[in-house]
């Protein structure tokens, strides 16, 4: 029989490296993650980071390498199918860095990248605060400028690894608050006198990297510090990056449910006979794994999209697509998994039931599935579905 996914070779020596890896380290240590002992209490990142995995898009000189965001997809997949919370410190060090390289001043690059590439350093990406999450633009956060430095005031929410970060990419608007402020966004050093950060939350999922407040109280930064980019445009690069990333996660749940199910129900006997060999479970099986092969091949193209401009023309209704599509199908087909374990299926000693509570967070970060469902109909409503191609409509 034909494999079913096609991967690069290249790709396919480090992929056995990671799944050897999350075999012997990461698995026998997820429930201590889980339970909330978090991530930087271990040396999972130290080992990550000596496999080379949170390096893998940057290309040594400060600069990004796109052949890299195909092996950070895939071997993001197989750690979130053992550990969301470990993709998730993963990749969110990749995404710090990628914005760094992007769009910081070389000083402000070569301070904090090392660090992350090395998994010492930890940032965070603060957009949200208590009353703007959806709606960007009801942001507060304001950057005034003063002599050489700006000053900034404000308060951001549900930020992820805040607990944690050295520094912080920072969203914030320019001398006043309205709706319609120019934005700019700094990297803020949180040692910085003004800038404190609360304790981690209590949450349901990814439990393992702690989120929190950040504030800023006539935090003073150096103009140095602005990043080179319009703060809107600058961040939803990469929230793009993000949103892919949420589809490796997603994917890596949808593969570590097929794991886990196909296993379990080949050693479970009921009625005289596995449980994998009883058709309704096999169909259920059946749709769950259609629905990551197509999730997988949709997200690979939006990947494909999104290295080929290095975030610049990136398809941003092929990404939304992705995201939303494996998001919502790694939700629906966690809760067939756990309901394919019975009882086991909710006990801690198994994988399925991180993977539930998992999903549903990614269905709501990076844009929700509502947003991607507007977007993605705002889309369609402007193609014409008469042509033979689906495109702009022509004009009569
Ligand atoms: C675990 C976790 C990690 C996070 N990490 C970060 C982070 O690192 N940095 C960061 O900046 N933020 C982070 N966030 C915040 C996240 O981006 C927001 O939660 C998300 O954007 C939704 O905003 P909200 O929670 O304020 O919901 P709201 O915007 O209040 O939305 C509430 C509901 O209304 C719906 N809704 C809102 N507007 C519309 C509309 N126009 N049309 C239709 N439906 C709509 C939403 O889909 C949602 O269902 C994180 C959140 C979570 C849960």
């Amino acid at each position: 029989m034909n494999e079913l996914i096609s991967v690069d070779p290249d790709v396919r020596e480090l992929l056995a490296v990671v799944q050897e890896f999350c075999e012997k380290e990461v698995a026998p240590r997820v429930r201590d993650i889980e339970d909330a002992a978090a991530i930087y209490d271990t040396d999972l990142l130290r080992t990550a980071a000596a496999i080379g995995l949170q390096g893998l898009i940057f290309d040594g000189e400060g600069g990004i390498e796109p052949a890299g965001f195909v092996p950070a997809h895939e071997t993001n997949e197989i750690v979130a199918s053992y550990s969301g919370s470990l993709a998730l410190a993963l990749s969110i060090a990749r995404l710090h860095g990628y914005m760094l390289c992007r769009y910081a001043a070389p000083e402000i690059r070569d301070r904090w990248l090392p660090g992350l590439v090395a998994g010492e350093a930890f940032g965070a990406f603060a957009i949200s605060e208590p009353h703007a999450g959806t709606d960007v633009r009801a942001i507060t956060t304001v950057a005034r400028r003063d002599g050489d430095d700006y000053v900034l005031d404000g308060e951001k929410s549900w930020i992820t690894q805040g607990p944690r970060s050295e520094f912080a990419v920072v969203l914030a608007k320019l001398e006043h608050r309205g709706r319609e402020a120019d934005t700019a966004a700094f990297v803020v050093d949180l040692g910085t006198p003004g800038a404190s950060a609360g304790p981690a939350e209590p949450l349901i999922g990814f439990r393992g990297v702690p989120l929190g407040t950040l504030s800023f109280s006539g935090c003073r930064v150096p103009e140095a510090a602005r990043m080179r980019v319009d703060g809107f445009g600058g961040m939803l690069d990469g929230v793009n990056l993000a949103r892919l990333d949420c589809a490796s996660y997603a994917l890596g749940f949808l593969r570590g449910a097929l794991r886990e199910c196909t296993t379990y129900l080949a050693d479970r006997e009921a009625f005289g006979a596995p449980l994998v060999r009883n058709p309704l479970l096999q169909a259920q099986l059946g749709t769950m794994l259609a629905a990551y092969l197509a999730g997988r091949h949709l997200a690979h193209a939006a990947l494909g999209s999104f290295a080929a401009g290095g975030g610049d023309g990136v398809d941003t209704a092929l990404v939304s697509a992705a995201k939303l599509v494996t998001t919502e199908s790694a939700m629906a087909q966690s809760t067939v998994a756990v309901q394919l374990l019975g009882g086991a299926g909710v006990h801690t000693d198994h994988l399925v039931q991180s993977y539930f509570r998992d999903s549903k967070i990614i269905e709501i970060i990076d844009g929700t599935s509502q947003i991607h469902q507007l977007m993605l109909g705002r889309t369609a409503a402007r193609l014409d579905w008469t042509a033979p191609v689906p495109g702009p409509r022509r004009r009569a």
